[in-house]
């Protein structure tokens, strides 16, 4: 599974602890790109790319190369009519000769955009088909005043008529109007636009696989996974994604690219892994996709890893057929590093905890995390962007072989830098100390803490002999982000962060502390619509944790409420109390873990403000975001490529960041489409 994409002001990530949306910045390189409608599109750094061997460029231009040549899959796979659509929103960008300079035009400019960023015409979070601000009448006058040599007509056909087929689903709210269609009760497949059946019912669909299984097989290939669905003379017929199959064109595009890669891949693992992609994109076998799979969960030494192929299953109504995506990646090592130092002190961290002896693990694991790189995104991965991977899907590959769980932090950094300019640092923090702490520590601060709630904090602490681990029932969940968030927040304050290397000063903790306490009590709100509540297990674990140590610190005014200017704000004037009210918190909910005590879990989920709270300062907060006007969903361009060529030979390759948005997917239409519009 990917983890979440990017979303909001915040990002959240797998288990996932949320990174906080601040992060430090004073660096000379424009992250944030543009924003239009509801999106903002940003680009992301690949810093490293510069000290891989020449090989190891090679491989990543090769793997990045497979990356893009399957834009067109994508398309095709969200809706029959996107690149019919497509292509002709860039024949009129291209070529239109008319007037530009006009409202109508910016519309026609930011529905192409939109259609873009969803790699079709369907919203790519709601899957709602969204709709051009300008009227058909335009659209036509568009396509009349561009070149009609390039429409992407059928054979035989006319301007006029192609119009009539697209103008009703370009503009026709009733026409094809949802890509996933999820409302039970009704045929979720006949109702969906995505384009893995035709013509075929929900029914027919789910008995055509249930024919397939084979009654106790403990490794079942991932049926229905690679292809279309389709009815053909009455019967059913499965048109498989494969060379000389359905997508032949942009598949055999990847193999030749794959076959390249594979010549300079950094080992014999890595190698056969890339053969055996190659090979299951020729044959389209399912089995050839597991084994694949198998050597790739397995590669765990090679610095530069990557994902191609047909992988997750959430835009198919029925789960089982998978979009195209790709994404190519390398380690990045001090970020590795440091997870690792993490981990091999595991049993200090377990033996100063502030919680009870009886409670402690006399031998604790830390868990590595392994964090990437990304080089280059594709398919469905852009430019809606993961910030984490989880893979293979398949439970019993995971059972047996494991899975390989990363983050991807170049594109977090590029995330929290847009949204330290975007205005919501200042709106929120208590003055220009917090937001210059912020600024300097932030990002750092953010990962670390990260770092100790994933590969210690759940790991951390025991049941005591007897206590059922299901005791907490609905409110384990959230008790159990309370405690890991409890533990990083207690460990990040220890001298020992120092003295690891892991922060440069105590200003550090400042920073992290003014973040979370300013997000607890106020800014996360901006998620929850007036009136709702919180239902998420890590925003109700931060409110718990701020609002307990507000309330326990009241009396010595640890945290400070204040207004300004009628607006509320949140300061810190105590760190070290607060920092000891974190570790009696942590003991508190570590005793309820290890003795199961449902009661006590409860009252701090409901009474201690887990999921009330103030509803006038909800108000509050959300006018006061409303007025900062950020996009609610963003989106990441590609770096670009170069090969240094000398007497044929390459000698080196270069990263550069240069272009617009649309520049880019212009180039991208240009150089790497592959598919015949109609397939
Ligand atoms: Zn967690």
């Amino acid at each position: 599974m990917i983890m979440t994409a990017i979303i909001g002001f915040g990002v959240i990530s797998g288990c996932g602890s949320d990174r906080s949306s601040e992060a430090s910045s004073s660096e000379d390189f424009d992250f944030f790109v543009e924003q239009f409608a509801d999106l903002k599109i940003m680009r992301y750094k690949v810093p490293g790319f510069e000290d891989l061997s020449l090989n190891q460029k090679r491989l990543v231009y090769y793997l990045s190369q497979a990356a893009l040549c399957g834009r067109d899959i994508i398309y095709d796979q969200n809706g029959k009519y996107n690149l019919a659509i497509r292509r002709t929103l860039e024949t009129i960008y291209g070529s239109y000769a008319g007037d530009r300079d006009t409202d109508e035009f910016r519309d026609f400019e930011t529905y192409t955009k939109r259609v873009w960023f969803s790699n079709g015409i369907y919203h790519h979070y709601s899957s709602d088909k969204f709709k051009p601000e300008f009227s058909r009448e335009y659209f036509i006058e568009l396509v009349h005043q561009s070149d009609s040599s390039a429409l992407p007509l059928r054979e035989g056909e006319t301007a006029g008529e192609f119009l009539e087929e697209i103008i009703p689903v370009m503009f026709n709210p009733h026409v094809l109007p949802k890509k996933v269609f999820s409302d039970t009760g009704k045929d979720i497949v006949a109702n969906s636009a995505v384009n893995f059946y035709e013509d075929v019912t929900e029914q027919e669909a789910l008995n055509f696989y249930d024919r397939m299984k084979i009654p106790g097989d403990t490794t079942p290939v991932s049926y229905g996974l690679n292809s279309r669905l389709v009815k053909e003379n009455g019967k059913l017929k499965e048109e498989v994604y494969r060379l000389g199959g359905l997508y032949d064109e942009a598949i055999s595009q990847i193999i030749h690219w794959l076959e390249k890669a594979s010549q300079v891949a950094e080992n014999e693992k890595q190698q056969a892994v890339i053969d055996k992609l190659a090979e299951y994109y020729i044959t389209g076998d399912l089995k050839t996709f597991d084994e694949y799979s198998v050597l790739w969960v397995n590669d765990l030494d090679s610095r530069i890893d990557f994902v191609n192929g047909f992988i997750e299953t959430y835009e198919d109504p029925l789960g089982m057929k998978a979009t195209w995506e790709a994404l190519v990646n390398f380690k990045d090592l001090q970020a590795t590093r440091r997870t690792e130092i993490i981990s091999a002190n595991a049993q200090w961290f377990e033996d100063h905890s502030p919680i009870d002896e009886r409670f402690k693990k006399n031998e604790v694991k830390g868990v590595t995390a392994k964090v990437i790189t990304v080089a280059i995104l594709g398919g469905d991965c852009y430019p809606a962007t993961p910030i984490g991977i989880n893979l293979p899907n398949a439970d019993w590959i995971r059972k047996h072989h494991g899975s390989k769980s990363v983050t991807i932090e170049n594109i977090t950094y590029a995330n929290d830098q847009v949204n330290l300019e975007s205005g919501f640092l200042d709106e929120f923090a208590s003055g220009q100390e917090e937001i210059e702490l912020v600024r300097r520590y932030g990002y750092q601060a953010d990962n670390l803490q990260v770092d100790l709630h994933e590969c210690l904090g759940h790991g951390s602490g025991q049941l005591l002999p007897g206590t059922s681990p299901d005791a907490l029932k609905n409110y384990a969940s959230p008790l159990e982000e309370v405690r890991a968030d409890l533990f990083s927040l207690y460990f990040i304050a220890d001298i020992k962060m120092l003295e690891l290397g892991l922060l440069p000063d105590y200003d550090a903790v400042k920073a992290k502390y003014l973040a979370y306490i300013r997000n607890g009590l106020m800014t996360q709100l901006v998620r929850i619509e007036d009136g709702k509540d919180i239902e998420q297990a890590h925003m109700r674990c931060r409110q718990i944790i701020s609002r307990w140590a507000y309330e326990q610190g009241k009396d010595d005014n640890v945290i400070e409420e204040f207004k300004r200017d009628g607006k509320t704000y949140y300061r810190i004037n105590d760190f070290e109390k607060l920092r000891n009210l974190f570790g009696e918190l942590l003991a508190e909910v570590q005793r309820i873990k290890s003795e199961g005590d449902y009661d006590a879990g409860k009252a701090l989920v409901e009474t201690y403000y887990g999921i009330r709270f103030d509803r006038d300062l909800h108000k509050e907060v959300l006018a006061r975001y409303e007025k900062l006007n950020l996009a609610p969903y963003g989106g990441f361009l590609n770096p670009n490529y170069e090969l240094i060529e000398e007497n044929g030979e390459i000698t080196d390759i270069r990263i550069n960041y240069s272009g617009s948005y649309s520049d880019q997917m212009m180039y991208y239409s240009e150089n790497y489409s592959f598919l015949p519009t109609w397939n």
